[in-house]
């Protein structure tokens, strides 16, 4: 039974589900992409940080601002 629907190894910290999904990342510099996580189980969102390997960056800087908007205020 090999499935590879499940490319992130990533489990909820709050409830430890997989059932999570990519919200939104950021590279806080060439070497590293914070990832913001949101479990579809609790409702809870968890940040996890990813080594790059892109030791060339060429024109893929992300530097757009962008808000969820999802965020309870
Ligand atoms: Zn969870």
């Amino acid at each position: 039974m090999a499935s590879t629907t499940a490319n992130h190894e990533e489990t909820c910290t709050h409830c430890g589900s997989r059932l999570i999904y990519l919200d939104w990342e950021e590279r806080l510099d060439p070497h590293q992409i914070q990832k913001l996580w949101r479990c579809l189980e609790c409702k809870q969102e968890f940040v996890t940080l990813q080594a790059s390997e892109e030791e060339s960056v060429s024109s893929a800087e992300i530097v757009k601002p962008f808000f969820p908007g999802l965020l309870v205020g």
